[in-house]
């Protein structure tokens, strides 16, 4: 029998009605005999809304209390789609993320899933009903509550379609699949019907929306993810190791296909220079060990060539980060033997990703002069097999993305 893990995003279940709808479309995929594990989102902007809630009644809230306040939120949701799809006459049952065996560290605020043990959602299918499950929560050892991270009930559906062995993890939101960029920022942006995993990662990484924790994990356990639209029936994008599998002349490796597959950006990308630090070894370590003992992320890293026996290192850090990344640097000044710290907040990144690019040459020099006939500067570049990026100022980035899809005319399809 076929085995679907589907996935609601907020938006999906934002409301009564929302929720009654997502009940239909599950009813439909039951009544042509297929079994469905639906995980969801907590409605609309529930978990924003909590946050705030948390902090207006303490300025830096218990990271376990915080955890199991957001956790609330996708009960509710998955509680009401459970009696929504029972008021339609199927047979479900909700249950949280704790109950249906999602076992996580203790990392409140961003767990991971070390073990899923799916025996009771087994066998309340068995039972015949619909399972639904509280997305982005799990619990610790000791049975306290976690959540995994912003966006995390993608995390939950494909980690239990891994456990299950479903067929597919199918993920319903509010756009109809993966774009070849930002259609909000470039209108004639290109629905891309398949996509393999790494490209997904790299384009989830810089923008386009799914967890890329989630990726991963179909990419490791090989459950295809479906992303479409819960608001019509149109054709999504299928995420997949193409044809031949992982490592085999899949179609993103064929000469006739197009190179750039999209065009992710990001915002809110910071960066921190330390000047005049001594061109030795150790430097790097010195300056990176303490800021990952930290827990502070560090994107994009750039080190000058010296100088008189002196060099710069820049990274990047996305914003939110600054302030706490700058304190560690400041600290680390005197001992890395740098003269200053400065730092400019207001940055952006733009990448062009593409399979395809791989061992192809002259896509970053066709980039590099798109953006410069754009006038657009680039401060940063970094390279992948598969990606290009450019730090850019955050004012130009939506231009660098228009003008980066047009140049390389992804608007024309494979
Ligand atoms: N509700 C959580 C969030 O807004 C998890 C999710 O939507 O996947 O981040
Ligand atoms: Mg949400």
């Amino acid at each position: 029998m076929t085995l679907l893990v589907h996935k609601y995003g907020g938006s999906s279940v934002a409301d009564a009605q929302r929720i009654l709808n997502v009940a239909r479309r599950i009813a439909g995929v039951r009544d042509t005999g297929a079994q469905v594990v639906a995980v969801v989102s907590a409605m609309g902007d529930t978990t924003d809304d909590l946050i705030k809630l948390a902090h207006s009644v303490a300025a830096e809230p218990e990271p376990r209390e915080l955890d199991l306040l957001l956790s609330t939120g996708e009960l509710v949701s998955c509680t009401l789609l459970a009696m929504a799809l029972r008021g339609l006459g199927y047979d479900a049952i909700s249950l949280s993320g704790f109950q249906a065996g999602i076992r996580t560290d203790t990392t409140y605020g961003k767990a991971r899933i070390f073990q899923v043990d799916p025996a009771r959602v087994q066998k309340e299918l068995r039972e015949g009903r619909t399972v639904v499950v509280a997305g982005f929560q799990g619990m610790t050892e000791d049975m306290d509550i976690t959540t995994l991270g912003r966006g995390g009930s993608d995390t939950t559906a494909v980690a239990l379609a891994a456990a299950l062995k479903a067929d597919r993890c199918e993920v319903y939101t509010d756009v109809e699949g993966i774009y070849t960029a930002d259609p909000r920022v470039v209108p004639e942006a290109r629905k891309i019907p398949e996509i393999d995993y790494d490209e997904m990662l790299e384009l989830a990484s810089y923008g386009a929306k799914m967890h890329p924790r989630a990726i991963e994990l179909g990419a490791y356990y090989q459950v295809p993810i479906y992303v479409a639209s819960s608001f019509s029936d149109a054709p999504g994008t299928l995420i997949y190791h193409g044809p031949h599998g992982p490592r085999g002349p899949g179609e993103s490796a064929m000469e006739n296909r197009i190179k750039v597959t999209g065009i992710a950006y990001q915002t809110n990308v910071a960066k921190i220079t330390v000047r005049s630090v001594p061109d030795r070894p150790g430097v790097a370590a010195a300056l990176f060990e303490p800021l990952a003992a930290a827990g502070v992320n560090v994107d994009t890293i750039v080190q000058n060539t010296g100088v008189e026996r002196t060099t710069d290192i820049s990274f990047t850090v996305n914003r939110t980060e600054l302030a706490r990344a700058v304190r560690e640097v400041q600290a680390l000044l005197k001992k890395l033997g740098g003269t200053e710290v400065v730092t400019d907040p207001g940055l952006a990144s733009v990448s062009i990703v593409g399979s395809g690019m791989q061992n192809s040459p002259g896509y970053a020099s066709r980039m590099f002069r798109i953006l410069a006939d754009g006038n657009i500067n680039i401060d940063m570049i970094t390279t992948s097999e598969i990606r290009i990026s450019c730090i850019v100022q955050e004012s130009q980035v939506k231009e660098a993305v228009r003008l980066l899809h047009r140049g390389f005319h992804l608007e024309q399809g494979p």
